[in-house]
């Protein structure tokens, strides 16, 4: 059985970087039959809030990204945290170093000038029987760090993503593992976290792969089998720095997608794509195609970008994001869209409970009729709020264009609406041959009472057909508003 895991650091909120890292995992997790366990990190606990846990949960579970245990805290497990630094210390994998840290960074320092090696010089590590029995006596604080073997060769393991990766011991320092206040660091508990929870695959990011090295080393001495790695590429911005809530501010955030009306499963669908490829050309995939194409070999060994051009208020984040999450909204069976058009409506104040019961043929009949032009859930609201409330602007751009700069606009307009009124049969075919008709008398083209018409109703400049529109809103809306024709 495969176990996968993701642990976010519960420091912040839930990112782009750490959503696609939970979606590769459920993915594979569910390719193959396996299990995915939440793990919140939350050992450093000065960093770590409860506000940042119920948003990265919240987040997931937006997201449809869903686990099959936890979430387990690392901090309930910090018995075998110290039991593993204690058993290092014990078998001699690891030792107490005293070096304050003052003398650390006068040595580093100093190697730094000398452009010698910065790394850990291995004072402690050759500590004689009575200096350390001294320093023990004299009760001085210490850290403990991991005694990474001096041997030749290298280390390394078959990145599922990247191919051989491998170092050499020599390189590797003497990293601590234990801080001077006694609290396992990350390194650490992570390991022996993921040994206990029995992870087979770590699918991380590739800034964690200095810490893979050491951790082999961990396994290696924990007497644990060391898991398939898989490193996922950064996701970088368009001048190559790595995306973060500080350059970039809240677009860098799930929950920015979720406030701007993105659709979870188009929004994975855009995360999925950010460091792999299907290897075809299809861009758009449910659920189950996912899951099917998704391979670890297939996540891309180079940075990923996120394609943000700052200040474009129409480009408010990435446009493949904007575009896939159109195609979404566009083209997903009316049926699945309608409960999400409905949340919409219910947040902006405009859901009208009429639309579960004997208007529902007619709210799926509107939705299916104005979504073509839209981006977002949030289009539903706004651009669409007309079809769902009396209480809408007219967009100056439509009402220069189609109502100031029309000729007799208060003359016709309301005679047609009694036209309206007064018909028999309010259908498609017989409103638009008194549009017609109201066209010719007034000496305009029709394309201009159509426009007229289509501005005072939706209070947009365009947008579905106007008589599909008329029937949508209903006789008696039509009539209503072009009566109250603005001047
Ligand atoms: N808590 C770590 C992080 O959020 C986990 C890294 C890992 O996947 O091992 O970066």
């Amino acid at each position: 059985e495969t176990r996968l895991r993701f642990p976010p650091s519960p420091t912040g909120y839930l990112h782009i970087g750490g959503a696609r890292t939970a979606l590769y995992n459920w993915l594979y997790a569910r390719k193959t039959g396996g299990k995915l366990i939440l793990r919140i990190e939350d050992t450093d606990v000065d960093r770590s809030t409860r506000e940042s846990i119920d948003g990265i949960i919240d987040g997931l579970t937006w997201l449809g990204i869903d686990w099959d245990e936890g979430p387990y805290f690392q901090t309930e497990f910090s018995d075998d945290h110290r039991s593993a630094a204690a058993r290092f210390l014990a078998d001699g994998a690891a030792y107490k170093c005293f070096c304050s840290k003052e003398d650390l960074e006068a040595k580093r320092e100093a190697a730094l000038a000398a452009k010698g090696d910065v790394r850990y010089d291995g004072t402690c590590r050759t500590l004689s029987r009575e200096d350390l029995a001294a320093k023990e006596r004299a009760g001085l604080p210490y850290v403990l760090r991991f005694k990474t073997p001096h041997r030749e060769g290298t280390i390394g393991y078959d990145d599922k993503v990247l191919g051989r990766i491998e170092s050499n011991y020599r390189e590797i320092d003497d990293f601590v593992v234990v801080r001077s206040n006694g609290a396992p660091l990350y390194l650490l508990c992570n390991v022996v976290d993921d040994i206990r929870d029995r992870i087979t695959h770590v699918v991380r990011g590739q800034d964690h792969m200095t810490n893979t090295i050491k951790q082999l080393l961990l396994y290696e001495a924990l007497g644990a089998p060391i898991p398939v790695f898989a490193h996922m590429p950064l996701t970088l911005d368009t001048k190559k720095a790595k995306i973060s809530k500080r350059s970039h501010g809240e677009i860098v955030a799930v929950q920015f997608y979720r406030d701007h009306g993105f659709i979870p499963w188009a929004f994975n669908n855009f995360l999925v794509l950010l460091g792999w490829s299907p290897g075809d050309d299809r861009e758009f995939f449910s659920r189950e195609e996912l899951i099917e194409a998704f391979s670890l070999e297939r996540i891309n060994k180079s940075a990923s970008i996120f394609n943000y051009r700052k200040g474009d208020p129409k480009f408010f984040t990435d446009p493949k994001a904007i575009a896939i999450n159109e195609h979404y909204l566009r083209t997903m069976p009316i049926e699945e869209l309608a409960p999400l058009v409905k949340e919409e409506l219910t947040t902006a104040g405009l859901w009208d409970n009429a639309y579960d019961a004997d208007r529902h043929s007619w709210f799926l009949a509107t939705i299916e009729l104005i979504r073509s032009r839209f981006h977002t859930l949030k289009d539903f609201s706004s651009l669409g709020r007309a079809y769902f409330s009396d209480d809408f602007q007219i967009d100056e751009k439509a009402f220069r264009k189609n109502l100031a700069a029309t000729p007799d606009l208060q003359l016709w307009l309301p005679e047609l609406a009694r036209e309206y009124q007064a018909m028999p049969d309010f259908s498609l075919a017989e409103t638009e041959r008194l549009a017609r008709a109201a066209a010719e008398r007034a000496g305009v083209k029709p394309g201009i009472v159509i426009n007229a018409m289509r501005t005072v109703l939706t209070g947009q400049l365009a947008g579905p057909s106007m008589f599909d529109i008329l029937l949508a809103l209903g006789r008696e809306t039509v009539v209503k508003r072009m009566q109250a024709t603005p001047e």
